[in-house]
């Protein structure tokens, strides 16, 4: 996969040097590129953003500069990823989707957004994804291009010493089509500051293992996001239906 990432403020990315992007070039899955969209503009002082038309506050990015990155950067079936807190939410769903993609560009808004007919045009050339990782507002797009990466990249073929790892965690999706949230996991010693690990993680019953993962994960999932439980679920093994 090749990522390139467009910023005005490229040392930002610098935590994509660390552990995952080193892990993935390493392995020859990932070929990571962090880009200034400042080498894009024409003038003299290097001018990314302009008055909003229509007035109000805060200054909005011009087309140019963008526009200039893109013609350079979204080539050959590329997915563009703009960061804004008013596109569709990411989810693990959608990491798994851009996975498969060969080629992701990432744009980095600062200031009130980028001027909507960069998206518009980028449009007809390619794919273009407005992607917002929750309901909140950064101040820019950077963070948002860091946590999607990271996402992403763990989900390449290969990245992962332990596939099996990937099919267990929160938001994986079960041959049931459910996405429970994890149960809790523990480690040794099997007692700690007077608090034990569960009885049945100690028996190696690995079938009564499993049934009380798959309960913990149900009660975990119905308190914390029961949005994320499918109509009918299992407890105990008896079938719970949820209110509509
Ligand atoms: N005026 C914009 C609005 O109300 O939708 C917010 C702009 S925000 C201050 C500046 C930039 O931060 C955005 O262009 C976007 O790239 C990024 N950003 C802020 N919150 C985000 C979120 N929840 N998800 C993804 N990107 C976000």
């Amino acid at each position: 996969m090749r990522i390139d990432v467009v910023t005005i403020f490229p040392d930002y990315l610098a935590p994509l040097e660390l552990s995952l992007a080193g892990k993935a070039r390493d392995k020859g899955l990932l070929d990571i590129r962090v880009h200034d969209l400042r080498q894009w503009t024409q003038d003299r002082h290097h001018t990314v953003d302009d008055t909003p038309y229509g007035g109000g506050a805060g200054m909005v990015m011009k087309p140019e500069p963008w526009g200039a990155a893109f013609d350079e950067l979204a080539i050959e079936d590329a997915t563009v990823v703009v960061t804004t807190p008013s596109g569709e939410p990411f989810t693990q769903s959608l990491a798994r989707e851009l996975s498969t993609r060969g080629r992701i560009v990432f744009a980095c808004g600062r200031y009130e957004g980028i001027d909507q007919r960069v998206l518009d045009h980028a449009r007809t050339r390619t794919e273009v994804r407005e992607v917002s990782i929750g309901d909140y507002v950064l101040n820019g797009g950077e963070v948002a291009a860091l946590a999607i990466t990271e996402a992403v990249v763990r989900l390449l073929p290969g990245f992962m010493g332990n596939a099996e790892s990937l099919v267990e965690e929160s938001h994986a999706l079960s041959d049931s089509g459910a996405s429970l949230l994890e149960y809790p996991v523990y480690t040794k010693p099997a007692a700690w500051r007077g608090l034990e690990v569960p009885e049945v993680l100690l028996g190696g019953n690995h079938a009564a293992i499993a049934s009380w993962r798959h309960d913990q994960a149900v009660r975990r999932t119905t308190e914390r996001r029961p949005d994320l439980l499918p109509a009918a679920t299992l407890l105990d093994g008896v079938e719970v239906r949820l209110a509509e």
